[in-house]
């Protein structure tokens, strides 16, 4: 006779004869696996960003999940270098970067010579001409590393969360991620699943022919309805009255980016549907979100996910509060404002899952990609200090000169820089019969004592396991891929970062192991999950295993987190 609460629940309901008061108690409900496993990414969203805004909450949205969901208050991602695709992939794998392989958005590929973009894949061409990225107008300095428009999964190197269940089912789950940012849904999707994201450059949703040979006629039309052209020639304003907001006294600060067009204080205008940057001003506003949303419900509607006995997954990354902070910083109007139009866009969402599977047969999930440190300007106002740094000036540095000349180098010694690591010309040192170590250590050793550099990490020290065992050491090495990474992991002190890229300026930039950019929400909701909220340290590496747990399959195959027993054992299983 088993002893489970949930077993004597259902068999003292049975014996009772009430055999309607069954089929209505969450037990009965929690016996059956969940239709749908929603999962949903706020890119950027630093931990403490939904409560801080809550004054500004309706019903159904954030309320939902801070209400009724299980809270994780302290989850810390434990790698280096916080970017978007590194934290979208631990997400969806459960592993380190040092095994998923995606240690940064951009590295540098020293077989080609030339930077990579962590998705792009030349072997697999977007569905849409033209839907690549547009040079002349794109703004994100990531992508436009990219040498190709084509992209795939294909440089993760374990699987997903998606990739297990859609082995477990026989290939029979639905599996979709959509995203303004080809990475935050390419990630999620896996190797097995569905991605499709934003092109600026055509303002309608693409994927490549790595997912399909052509789009589903629904996809077609929702194209063809140019739900983007709702916005033109209208403005991004405030919903409530300018008093109720934290930052409504402060919407014209001088670190703010002040985007030509889109300025910086409301109203921020679209401009006409047509002008050069009306589909990048969309992604740099709650409209980015909205149209995320209106996408996956018609992808919901179309394909059936959530329909059937088959536990299906719906990855959702929402794009817009990363762009926000790059541009305003987290503590801006701005930030206030968006927050407010996700609780809307969240609303909308659940209301629509409710309507279409339900929330009590949907596992919810609900976390971020990395955080969001703050502006330096904003800092400074309040006695902090912060700053920024140019790491195009690390070659012109006297103390980098000097040890050219120590090595008898004539040549550059530096290959490149792109966040976080620093390529050396390793031809250069072969040429001239130097360990590579030697330089790697003699080079960081120089660059600690630049202003604003916390640690400088040599690889091959790393490696050798030859550093002192700190957990900022032991971030820099889950977050390294002997093929992928560079020879030096620099790790900028608390508050300082770059904000030239490119030529391009932002406000601020998450990347650093530092606590406000490793703080993220984890709250799980639906399904069999209740109100609680966990102060005791998680991950966000947790999340990939809990999921699979929760579903009783196989975790993915680099996981390194645990299951997050507070919501498994809510449901008693
Ligand atoms: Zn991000």
């Amino acid at each position: 006779m088993p002893t489970n609460g949930k077993y004597m629940h259902w068999w003292s309901t049975l014996m009772a004869g009430s055999v309607a008061a069954l089929a209505a108690s969450s037990a009965a409900t929690a016996l059956e696996s969940p239709r749908l496993v929603l999962q949903i990414t706020v890119d950027g969203l630093r931990a403490d960003m939904p409560q801080r805004y809550a004054h500004h909450y309706g019903e159904g949205g954030w309320r939902y999940l801070l209400e009724q969901g299980t809270r994780y208050v302290n989850a810390h991602y434990q790698h280096a270098n916080t970017e978007t695709i590194v934290g979208h992939v631990s997400l969806a794998t459960g592993a380190y970067p040092a095994n998923h392989g995606m240690v940064a958005n951009v590295w540098f590929d020293r077989e080609a010579g030339a930077l990579h973009y962590n998705i792009e894949d030349p072997d697999h061409k977007l569905l849409t001409a033209g839907g690549g990225i547009d040079r002349s107008t794109e703004i994100d300095p990531t992508q436009r590393a990219a040498r190709s428009d084509g992209r795939s999964p294909r440089a993760i190197r374990v699987s997903t969360f998606s990739d297990e269940l859609a082995s477990f089912t026989g290939g029979k789950a639905k599996v979709f991620a959509v995203s303004v940012k080809d990475r935050g849904a390419v990630s999620m999707a896996g190797h097995a699943g569905t991605a499709y994201w934003f092109s600026k450059a055509t303002g309608t949703f693409v994927t490549s022919d790595y997912y399909a040979e052509r789009y589903p006629a629904w996809v077609e039309s929702w194209n063809a309805e140019a739900h983007a052209q709702r916005y033109a020639n209208a403005d991004w304003k405030l919903t409530g009255n300018v008093a109720t907001y934290m930052f409504g006294d402060a919407d014209d600060r001088p670190w703010e980016i002040d985007f030509p067009t889109w300025g910086r204080t409301f109203p921020h205008p679209y401009g006409a549907g047509d002008s050069k940057y009306f589909t990048t001003f969309l992604t740099l506003s709650p409209a980015g979100d909205e149209l995320t949303l209106d996408f996956a419900k018609a992808l919901v509607e179309n394909e059936g996910v959530g329909q059937d006995a088959v536990t299906d997954y719906l990855a959702i990354s929402f794009s817009s509060t990363d762009y926000i902070n790059h541009l305003f910083g987290p503590s801006s109007l701005e930030a206030e404002e968006n927050q407010q139009r996700l609780d809307r866009t969240l609303a909308e969402l659940f209301r629509f899952i409710e309507e279409k599977v339900g929330l009590s047969r949907t596992l919810i999930v609900l976390s971020a990609d990395h955080g969001s440190p703050e502006a330096p300007g904003y800092l400074n106002e309040l006695g902090i200090q912060g700053g920024y740094f140019d790491p195009k000036s690390i070659a012109r540095e006297p103390a980098i000169e000097a040890l050219k000349q120590r090595f008898g180098i004539g040549e550059e010694l530096i290959e490149t820089y792109f966040h976080p690591y620093l390529y050396l010309n390793r031809e250069v040192i072969r040429e001239h019969g130097l360990d590579q170590g030697q330089v790697e250590r003699a080079v960081a050793a120089e660059l600690v004592n630049f202003p604003g550099v916390a640690l400088a990490v040599s690889s091959q020290a790393l490696l050798k396991g030859d550093l002192a065992d700190t957990w900022l050491m032991r971030s820099v090495l889950r977050n390294h891929d002997p093929d992928r990474s560079g020879d030096i992991y620099i790790i900028f002190a608390p508050h300082v970062f770059i904000n030239d890229f490119d030529g391009l300026s932002v406000a601020a930039a998450h990347g650093s192991p530092w606590r406000y950019d490793t703080h993220v929400p984890v709250i799980f909701a639906g399904h069999g999950v209740g109100s609680a909220r966990i102060v005791r340290p998680v991950t966000p590496y947790d999340i990939a295993p809990s999921l699979s747990a929760y579903l009783g399959i196989n975790p993915p195959s680099g996981s390194r987190g645990q299951p997050l027993h507070e919501v498994l054992q809510q449901d008693g299983r």
